[in-house]
Parts: C-alpha cells; sequence; structure tokens
C-alpha cells in the first residue's frame, strides 16, 4: 500500500465535509509531530511526512478555488424612482404596503430598522448552546481519537470532530446562526403624508447600520399603495369600472359603487343614452393643494347571454316602433330583426 491510496482527508485525519481552516490547522498540528527534524530522517518517516504535505497541499487547491457567483452581493433594492423627487441611489431601501385609506389621508406606520448589533440573549453571545449531559462524539465514538492504519504501525489521530474531547458538539445556536451576535431592531414611526401615492418614496432621517458605526448612508422608504383591483388614480380622480346590466340601463334603477367612502347608490336615468361614465363628486383622490378630485365610474354594460328568444325579438320590435331611434343607429340592430318586421 502506497500513502497514495489513502483519502487526503483521512491522512490529515479530518472529515470529509473539513474547511481550509481545518485543513490547515490539522497539516500545523502534525507538522510538529511528524516532521523528520522532529522524529528521525529514516525512509519511512520521510514518506509519511511526504505524504502529509501531498495531502494538504491537494486539500488547500481543492479548498480554494471559486466558484463563479461567489461574488458578494450588495444589498441595495432596485427601485423605480419615476415618483420620488431627485433621490439618489445610495442608501438602504425599505419597503412598505399600505392601504387606499391610509394613504388617502395620511397616517403613521411602525417600521424596524437595523441599529447595530448586539449579543445573542439566548446564547448569551457564545454561539453555542450549553448542555450539561452532551451524547458521545459521533464520529470517534466517545473515544476522542481515531485508529489510523499506517504501514506496519497504527496511528491515533486526534478527533477532529471533537477536538479529542469524546463528547458531540455543542449545538449551533438556532437565533444567531452560530455568530453569537444578532441585529438588535429599533422602532421607528414613519408618518406618511396626506395623498401618498403608489411607489413614492420617503426619505427617512434615521441612520441605520448593520454594525455600530452609522453607514452615513440616507434609509428610504419606497411605499405601495394597495390599490381595489382595475381602480387607477387619474390626475386628482380615481377611475374604476362598474358592470351594469343592459335592463338596468335601458330602464333606470340603482347601482352600488365602490368608493373609498364605502359604498354609494347612484341613480341611473332611463335610457341607453351615451354616458358612458358617472362622475361622484369630492370621491377624488387628492393634489398636492389638498383639493380632492371625483370618483369617475365607467360602465360596463352587460348584455343578455344566449339568443334572443322569439317572444323578446316581438317586444323589441313594438319598442322599436314606440320609441323610434336616430336613423343611423336602427341599422345596429340585428338583422333578423329588420326581417321579421
Ligand atoms: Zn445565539
Ligand atoms: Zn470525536
Amino acid at each position: 500500500m502506497t500513502y497514495f491510496d489513502i483519502d487526503p482527508y483521512s491522512i490529515l485525519g479530518l472529515k470529509k465535509d473539513a474547511d481550509l481552516e481545518q485543513v490547515k490547522s490539522a497539516y500545523r498540528r502534525l507538522v510538529r509531530i511528524w516532521h523528520p527534524d522532529v522524529c528521525g530522517k529514516s525512509m519511512e518517516n520521510i514518506k509519511r511526512f511526504l505524504a502529509i504535505k501531498d495531502a494538504y497541499v491537494l486539500l488547500k487547491k481543492r479548498l480554494t478555488v471559486k466558484t463563479p457567483g461567489n461574488q458578494p452581493v450588495k444589498s441595495v433594492v432596485q427601485t423605480d424612482y419615476s415618483c420620488g423627487e431627485n433621490l439618489s441611489a445610495e442608501g438602504t431601501f425599505l419597503f412598505i404596503q399600505i392601504g387606499l385609506k391610509e394613504a388617502l389621508y395620511g397616517s403613521s406606520v411602525d417600521i424596524e430598522i437595523a441599529n447595530g448589533q448586539e449579543f445573542c440573549s439566548r446564547c448569551n453571545g457564545l454561539g453555542k448552546i450549553a448542555q450539561a449531559d452532551l451524547p458521545p462524539c459521533p464520529s470517534c465514538h466517545g473515544k476522542g481519537y481515531k485508529t489510523l492504519n499506517w504501514g506496519e504501525k497504527d496511528l491515533k489521530i486526534i478527533c477532529s470532530h471533537c477536538s479529542g474531547r469524546g463528547r458531540d458538539r455543542l449545538p449551533t445556536c438556532p437565533d444567531c446562526s452560530g455568530r453569537g451576535l444578532v441585529t438588535r431592531k429599533k422602532k421607528i414611526e414613519v408618518k406618511i403624508p396626506k395623498g401618498t401615492r403608489n411607489g413614492t418614496i420617503l426619505q427617512i432621517n434615521q441612520s441605520i447600520g448593520s454594525d455600530n458605526q452609522t453607514s452615513g448612508e440616507g434609509c428610504f422608504l419606497e411605499i405601495e399603495v394597495h390599490m381595489p383591483k382595475g381602480w387607477i388614480i387619474h390626475g386628482k380622480d380615481i377611475i374604476s369600472t362598474v358592470d351594469v346590466d343592459c335592463w338596468t340601463k335601458l330602464g333606470g334603477g340603482y347601482i352600488e359603487v365602490e368608493t373609498i367612502d364605502g359604498l354609494e347608490k347612484i341613480f341611473l336615468n332611463p335610457g341607453l343614452g351615451s354616458d358612458r361614465f358617472i362622475r361622484i363628486k369630492n370621491k377624488g383622490w387628492i393634489d398636492r393643494n389638498g383639493q380632492r378630485g371625483d370618483h369617475l365610474v365607467r360602465l360596463n354594460v352587460l348584455s343578455p347571454k344566449g339568443p334572443c328568444p322569439k317572444e323578446a325579438l316581438e317586444l323589441i320590435l313594438k319598442l322599436k316602433t314606440l320609441w323610434p331611434c336616430d336613423s343611423h343607429i336602427s341599422k345596429a340592430l340585428p338583422h333578423s330583426v329588420s326581417n321579421l318586421s
């Protein structure tokens, strides 16, 4: 058997998932024991030392290879500044979603920002959870060392998993992921101005840092206004669409329209007319001067489903004689109706 048949990790007494630091420290430890200057310059000792060195060089090369896409990513959220007021792009970006009323009438919201770091209270900054009774090390079964068959000799190598203690490692603290530090959170109140629009970016006068020194960069809060489906803010007006059945449009009647201040009952005058919009005064958005706009409702007139029954056609023809159209509109009646007359 040659040393090259042995896996480089086991030469260094390491597990397969050992990182570069563990490889380096195992190498340093083994060199102190197995360097020919220390243990004698026999051929066996020189071969063993060279195997340790080769294993180290190989693993070091393997573990320092950088994979593409390993670059650190700067945590800046890309946002659309079209609604902002010439804000510079440098800083911390936060994001919040608010309701339509909060945006229209203004409100204040509490947001949490990072404010330095503090020791993790769960593990008292250790990064590990202390336990009185740890199970035996799974790697060495509690012995604290591993035996490696090395030529004619058996080598005892300190177990790297437990550093020779024979007990399993302390579990990593889940709160701080073993760092011992957690980001301190600070609650701040942000005033949402009246008439805030979707995509508005507010600058917050707070210094934010994930470490103890403040970054000096600004902090921005992007606001998304949660709009009901199909609503558009145009200038200071709100535009929405409401479905109306053709009989209500024709014969008149009440329809219910959702506005920012609740449901409104609106009476539609009888007649098809050309009114495709109704205007509800002072139920719109507000402009810079605090002037309230209107709510414009687009009427989406629904036609009856399926083919027209014969009786209905007869009534329509009767209606046609009672209520004649402008000359050019009669052409719009279905061909079958004209044939029956
Ligand atoms: Zn912790
Ligand atoms: Zn062990």
